[in-house]
């Protein structure tokens, strides 16, 4: 009985997918957790055993900085090796035929660019990313790996993601907003929805959303929720295409 409610929804999703003229994707840290990354809020999410208000923070960077870069280098090094799983792939391929026109992602990874994804917003910065505190000088990771001050000004160097207490990048976000704007459809994937400004840009669009997310309380607004696995729903969904 379950199944055939499920198969029916996923169904009516591939419908919508092919009818839409303008679909866009919204990420957060539970699209990858598949690969291996933990998640912030989930059960076994990072921030059960830190604080994040405490090392993620302006406030860590300019009072903390100790923690704040052992913090960091800590999640770098626990990226390393972990690669996108068919979820990503099917997302980017999704692009690539028309069905996508672009992904909103929280995440930092950049595993939508690295499993080809082209059209892609990255509104909490990228890991990839380093530059000084104090001037803004662009740096190499290794500088920042190897906790050298700014050869420049002597700061304190810095990865190139939005922390706790920053304004987004502007550019994206205007840009997220214009997408949101313009969408039929909208699929939020593995977000909590907590992290203010994003958590509103589903509130946005006057098109359909769907919230696939592992964890699900009420219906938030949305035209179908599937309370499941990232990866796996995405390959059920391309599987009716
Ligand atoms: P979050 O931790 O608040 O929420 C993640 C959600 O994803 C949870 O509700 C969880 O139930 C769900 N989830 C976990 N695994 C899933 C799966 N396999 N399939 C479907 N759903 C799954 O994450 P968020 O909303 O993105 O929080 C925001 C912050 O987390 C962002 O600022 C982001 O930069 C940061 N973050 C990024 C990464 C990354 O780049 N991979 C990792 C951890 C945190």
């Amino acid at each position: 009985m379950r199944n055939n409610k499920e198969e029916l929804k996923i169904k009516k999703l591939g419908k919508w997918l092919k009818e839409s003229n303008h679909t866009v994707i919204l990420t957060g840290a539970g699209m990858s957790t598949e690969s291996g990354i933990p998640d912030f809020r989930s059960q076994d999410g990072l921030w059960k055993k830190k604080d994040p208000m405490k090392l993620a923070s302006t406030e860590a960077l300019a009072n903390n900085y100790d923690e704040f870069y052992e913090f960091y280098k800590m999640r770098f090094g626990s990226l390393a090796g972990h690669k996108p799983h068919k979820g990503y792939d099917i997302l980017a391929k999704w692009e690539e035929d028309g069905l996508v026109d672009s992904i909103i992602t929280q995440n930092i990874d950049d595993f939508h660019l690295k499993a080809g994804s082209k059209n892609v917003y990255r509104i909490h910065g990228s890991i990839n990313e380093y530059r000084c505190s104090m001037c803004g000088t662009p740096v190499d990771r290794q500088d920042f790996m190897d906790k050298l001050p700014c050869e420049k000004c002597r700061g304190n160097l810095r990865p190139g993601i939005v922390l706790f207490g920053e304004v987004l990048p502007q550019d994206e976000l205007s840009a997220s907003i214009e997408e949101m704007e313009k969408a039929e459809l909208v699929i939020v994937i593995g977000t909590s929805l907590t992290v203010y400004p994003v958590s509103q840009l589903p509130h946005i669009t006057r098109g359909k959303k769907v919230y696939i997310n592992r964890e699900i309380q009420g219906s938030g607004n949305f035209d179908l929720t599937f309370q499941e696995t990232a990866g796996d729903l995405l390959e059920k969904i391309d599987n009716v295409l």
